[in-house]
């Protein structure tokens, strides 16, 4: 197993320490402090290390420490403010894991500092000078590190948050234990799997079973291939029981992990199936659709349609771990990439508006920061789904836009794509809510404004009976004992649930 470290380095003040502890205890990653390490190693504290050896013996020490350390199990290392001036131990933190530099005004080191005792030879004297000189002579050096987030003003929680979407990692407790990881899919080697079967779909196979497959047999996991037919209309009992008797014939056991690559059809139907074979088998989702990434890979959730109903059968049975690469997007089409575009931009308006903000630099621009949007994403529904799992309150606030865009999907007899049907729910949604004095002034404006600029939809197809359409709302209000309840935008970045009686009201215009 290769070794993945998160590294947190920067100036002195910048917090690497309270911001390490944070961060290692959300990944359940053990924290290593370098500065004490050497310090326990040593049997001395640093200013006695550096009076006696030198700053010259004290690099030595750090770098045989920093050597020890990487070797370790995955672990969260704070570095010391100058830790990876010497270039054999940037190579040692760059060849074994992820280096975050946190930023800070010099106010704010200063600030720090000056709260901390903690002795530090290096500033001694004069904090304010010696520290604008330390910040001058390691300018360039702090700059050449790509992975930076600005750290002032923040609380050691939200620091940590930024990390770990800079890192791409996630660790779920909420239901099951599991991570969320963002990396190239050829590191599924790394991850322990027993007798691996990988569930893929016709199209997903085309492009990404060969390598995937022999990424896994390189390391000699030589995993069996089962592949199924492509799309919604096969979300299906027979796709299911093709996939029990396929796990059977393939020889799986107890022990044996399903590895569903694909979009949210596959992950539904191989969790499920993963999930009632033998009474529960691991399964891993390695999604290759933007809304599978963002969305249905994560939390939980399996299943399969009925001729009367979508997702009528199903099970919450959490993955072993999701696997996240954008890269495997590049051959999604472009349709189906616009589609997942509208859950990402509904993340934006539930809770993040830096994410809405980016949405609205348009396609060729996310296409080329995709990374960067799609972790943002994925850390919005992380944090819903972790505050509530089985749906009980605040996840109904991911159902913005779904409870007019259910009813358009349906009426349209999904013609519609899913995103698209959401687009034009966020929308009318948006409206609903103006009209409620929910939301601010001009809100919904923006709202269609930014799903025009992604090629989404907003206006509700002229072809879909209003009647039909309240209907369809209806049906979800029998079954939810004569309320909707709505999750509308108040302003971009919040939402609030409302209980909805008066459904005719949903749809005027204006
Ligand atoms: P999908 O799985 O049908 O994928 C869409 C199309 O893209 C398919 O034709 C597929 O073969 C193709 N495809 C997938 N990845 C590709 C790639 N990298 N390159 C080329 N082609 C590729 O649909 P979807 O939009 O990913 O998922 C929709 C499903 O997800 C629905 O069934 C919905 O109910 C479910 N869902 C589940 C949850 C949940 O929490 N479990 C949440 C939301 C949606
Ligand atoms: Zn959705």
């Amino acid at each position: 197993m290769t070794m993945k470290h998160i590294f947190l380095y920067g100036p002195p003040g910048a917090g690497k320490s309270s911001v390490g502890q944070v961060l290692a205890e959300r990944l359940r990653w053990p924290f290593v402090d370098l500065d004490l390490e050497i310090e326990r190693s040593a049997g001395q504290a640093i200013p006695q290390i550096v009076e006696q050896q030198g700053e010259a013996g004290f690099r030595n020490l750090e770098t045989e420490t920093l050597e020890r350390a990487v070797n370790e199990s995955p672990r969260v290392i704070a570095l010391g403010g100058g830790a990876l001036l010497r270039h054999e131990n940037r190579m040692l933190a760059e060849n074994n894991g992820k280096i975050i530099l946190l930023m800070a005004e010099p106010t704010t080191l200063l600030e720090r500092l000056q709260s901390n005792d903690r002795k530090r030879p290096l500033l001694a004297g004069d904090l304010r000078s010696r520290l604008s000189a330390l910040l001058e002579m390691r300018r360039e050096h702090y700059a050449s590190f790509p992975l930076r987030i600005p750290v002032d003003g923040k609380s050691a929680q939200q620091k940590a948050r930024q990390a770990q979407m800079a890192a791409g990692r996630h660790h779920l407790s909420a239901m099951g234990e599991y991570d969320v990881v963002m990396d190239d899919v050829s590191s599924l080697k790394d991850f322990s799997m027993e007798n691996p079967l990988i569930v893929t779909d016709e199209n997903v196979a085309k492009f990404h079973a060969q390598p995937v497959l022999d990424g896994l047999s390189a390391s000699g996991l030589y995993p069996k291939l089962l592949t199924v037919r492509a799309g919604e209309s096969y979300k299906t009992l027979d796709t299911v029981i093709q996939l029990w008797r396929g796990f059977v014939e393939a020889g799986l056991e107890r022990k044996s992990t399903v590895i569903a690559l694909g979009g949210g059809v596959i992950g539904d139907l191989a969790g499920f199936a993963a999930s009632t074979f033998m009474r529960g088998i691991d399964w891993v989702g390695v999604p290759t659709t933007l809304l599978a990434m963002v969305d249905s890979s994560l939390g939980g959730k399996t299943g399969f349609d009925l001729p009367e109903g979508k997702n009528l059968i199903g099970s919450f049975y959490p993955p072993r771990f999701v696997l996240i690469d954008p890269h495997l997007l590049e051959t999604l089409p472009g349709a189906e990439f616009i589609s997942g575009m509208a859950e990402v931009l509904k993340y934006g308006i539930i809770s993040d508006p830096e994410l809405f903000a980016l949405c609205g630099h348009g396609l060729d621009w996310i296409k080329a920061n995709l990374e960067e949007v799609v972790q943002r994403a994925v850390a919005v529904k992380v944090a819903i789904i972790e505050e509530d799992p089985y749906e009980q309150g605040l996840r109904a606030s991911l159902n913005l836009g779904h409870t007019v865009g259910h009813a358009v999907e349906l009426v349209s007899h999904f013609q519609l794509r899913h995103g698209e049907a959401v687009a034009i729910g966020m929308a009318a949604e948006a409206k609903l809510a103006e009209r409620l004095k929910v939301a601010t002034q001009g809100l919904s404006e923006v709202v269609a404004g930014a799903l025009s600029a992604l090629g989404l939809p907003s206006e509700i197809p002229r072809g879909l009976p209003r009647d039909e359409l309240i209907r369809a709302m209806q049906m979800d209000k029998k079954r939810s004992k004569g309320v909707v309840r709505f999750a509308l935008p108040v302003e971009i970045g919040r939402v609030e649930l409302l209980d909805v009686t008066d459904l005719e009201s949903v749809l005027e215009d204006g």
